[in-house]
């Protein structure tokens, strides 16, 4: 348990700018910083830390919190998680007793799960540095490879004896469940309790989260086993911390390296990192024999845009390397390969040749992935004239992915020649493409205000296939828009003051001011108007009671709210002051801006009209009920009296929508 004081110390020590940092490139820009966000692809930043207000928020995909949400969604770690993280970054002690066998059992999985792994960690260092059979066969090998002790003790490498279940007896003696143990793969538990270790015979190489706990393992074969028919590498199977397709081995010990150098070299094993790592390159990782994921990319683009993939010169290493690749330009990153010359890999071109001589061989030989590829097939295909079409529109693809229009027309310059095409046709073929992808783009973008005749002239261009995918608001859509849209009000600018003309202005000329939060509550309370999402319900309920005892500093209380989802959606609704884009090139959308932002009268039109939206709402579902109840056997009576009042209500819906000067969809 860490103490109430303790918690509050880290909160307020915590700088979100500086938590946030850690894990993306941060511009700053007015008052916000911004930078692209690790929840969601993107390719222009709409990612906003203020550290005023401490707080985050996506403008692309909506999510958004404090410094310890940052650190829960990002890390995946639970709230305890979070806190001790930014503790040890604070270097806030946190006073904790040794755990004891039963206050393992009592952990989270996930925390159990780490738990296990650094124990493992530490004991496959051991097993390495202090047993015979480590020092003879594993540390021996590493020091043939060229392994300095400092480089071993640096990427903590191990050793596991070969003995069947010497990790398990000892991680149970220790406490560690059998469970867990096998949740962790670390071990592998047959039918009658027979349980053995997944890693024997082998040297240990840890794998690393990007804050650098240890999740999963990998083990190169060594000992007599080998004989069998045992694989070469193993690696831990997918667990509750570890997924293969996220993680990049070395990452965590580049990453410093890679935001300073802006570029990342990707090469494909555990010792190609670690001996150009050792000769002084630093910013290497390996992507573990599995070509490039999605995951893996996003990882990279948070420290740079640039890659660069070091292959050996066998063709198989060629292919994985191509494979990834159209994600890698999707994701607007510039790709360049580099092959190494005959007969070596990055481990021994590194062990071979000096720092210096390395990045010249890469500076010199290195080239663009799209020529590189086009060079590539153009001598698999020869003179066939189909399958040079294909190559053609391949490449074509692979250039519209490229954002940067000078780099474009560069490549579709260099490919020109090289598929022997004319400019103009590779143009054509580029551009249309392109056109594709923009309004693919277009259909899943969200966040900033949409012009509604901008939209309209947008769906107008649309194909019939096209506008089916289109994600047009339902009703129910519109009403949570305006009942956010309410709260939003409330949280950001409840506290400010309305003038309003009394009820008897014309005579006394009097003008009541008033909070706009009491404005709201007396509105919806007179109406009896409930919000329909029941979150929304639960923080309005939540917000009145605050304001009551707290009317100087309710969202600084609300935003510590007891029940974890009202504190989410209180921080989520907080609106950080948005700094004029470039991208806005629509002067209306400024104007917009400008305006919801600065003017008062603007503000309170703005929460009389969604007032008038739900009680529109309101009365709406009113009507269809009575319509309802229609279909019904009823008596004349009844019936009557029932069409007099829908009779009545369709007048009030008929005059809202005069009031709201719009027509309101119905579904
Ligand atoms: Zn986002």
């Amino acid at each position: 348990m860490i103490k109430p004081e303790v918690i509050e110390d880290i909160i307020n020590t915590a700088r979100i700018e500086e938590v946030v940092g850690d894990f993306v490139r941060l511009t700053k820009r007015g008052v916000n910083h911004i930078g692209l966000c690790p929840f969601h692809n993107e390719k222009t930043p709409s990612f906003t830390v203020n550290a005023v207000k401490g707080i985050f928020k996506c403008f692309g995909c909506g999510v958004g919190g404090d410094a310890i949400s940052f650190v829960m969604k990002h890390e995946n770690y639970s709230y305890v998680e979070a806190l001790r993280y930014l503790a040890r970054k604070y270097n806030i002690e946190i006073k904790e007793e040794q755990q004891t066998p039963d206050q393992l059992k009592e952990l989270s999985e996930r925390e159990a799960l780490y738990a296990v792994c650094a124990f493992a960690k530490d004991y496959f260092v051991k097993t390495l540095t202090q047993s015979e059979e480590g020092k003879s066969i594993g540390l021996s090998y590493f020091k043939e490879r060229g392994f300095s002790l400092r480089t071993i003790e640096k990427f903590q490498l191990g050793y596991a004896s070969e003995e069947k279940d010497a990790f398990t007896q000892h991680a149970l003696k220790n406490g560690y469940s059998i469970g867990n143990l096998e949740k962790s793969g670390l071990s592998i538990v047959k039918e009658n309790n027979y349980s053995s270790d997944r890693f024997r015979g082998r040297v240990i190489f840890p794998i690393h989260n990007f804050s650098g706990k240890v999740i999963g393992f990998g083990g190169r074969i060594l000992s007599a086993l080998k004989t069998a028919n045992a694989a070469k590498y193993i690696n831990s199977p997918e667990t509750g911390i570890y997924h293969k397709s996220d993680v990049l081995y070395g990452l965590f010990f580049a990453k410093m390296a890679i935001k300073r150098e802006d570029r990342c070299l990707l090469v494909e094993g555990y010792t190609d990192v670690i001996s150009l790592y050792q000769t002084g390159i630093e910013n290497v990782v390996a992507s573990s024999g599995t070509s490039l994921t999605v995951g893996q990319i996003k990882l990279i683009r948070k420290l740079t845009d640039n890659i660069t993939i070091v292959y050996d010169g066998d063709s198989a290493g060629i292919k994985a390397a191509l494979r990834g690749i159209s994600l890698v330009l999707q994701e607007g990153m510039n790709v360049r390969i580099v092959l190494l010359p005959n007969g070596e890999d990055p481990d021994s071109f590194a062990r071979n040749n000096l720092k210096e001589d390395c990045l010249t061989y890469i500076e010199e030989h290195e080239e663009s992935f799209i020529r590189f590829k086009a060079n590539l097939l153009r001598k698999e295909i020869g003179n066939d004239p189909i399958k040079k079409a294909q190559l053609l529109n391949e490449i074509a693809a692979d250039i519209s992915l490229i954002k940067d229009l000078m780099m474009r027309s560069m490549f579709i310059q260099e490919c020109s020649v090289l598929l022997d095409v004319s400019e103009e046709t590779l143009t054509q073929v580029v551009n249309k493409t392109r056109v594709k992808h923009f309004y693919d783009e277009r259909a899943k973008e969200k966040g900033l205000p949409i012009d509604q005749e901008e939209k309209q002239t947008f769906v107008e261009t649309l194909s019939p296939d096209e506008k089916t995918m289109l994600p047009l608001p339902t009703q129910d859509r519109e009403i949570d828009t305006i009942e956010q849209h309410i709260l939003r009000l409330l949280i950001n600018r409840g506290e400010d003051i309305l003038y309003m003309r009394s009820d008897n202005y014309e005579q006394t000329k009097e003008i009541r001011e008033m909070r706009l939060d009491q404005f709201v509550f007396d509105d919806l309370c007179n109406d009896e108007i409930v919000f329909e999402n029941e979150l929304y319900q639960k923080l309005f309920l939540a917000y009145a009671d605050t304001v009551e005892q707290h009317p100087e500093n309710a969202i600084a209380v609300l935003r510590r709210h007891e029940d974890e989802s009202i504190r989410n959606l209180c921080i989520d609704l907080i609106d950080i002051p948005i700094q004029e884009s470039p991208l806005w090139e629509s002067e209306r959308i400024k104007n917009y801006i400008r305006s919801i932002h600065n003017d008062k009268s603007k503000l309170m039109e703005d929460a009389i009209r969604s007032l008038q939206m739900l009680k529109l709402n309101k009365i709406r579902r009113l009507r269809n009920q009575k319509l309802e109840e229609l279909k019904q056997e009823l008596s004349e009576e009844d019936e009557l009296i029932l069409l007099h009042e829908l009779r009545e209500l369709n007048a009030w819906i008929k005059e809202m929508e005069s009031v709201l000067g719009t027509t309101y969809r119905e579904k």
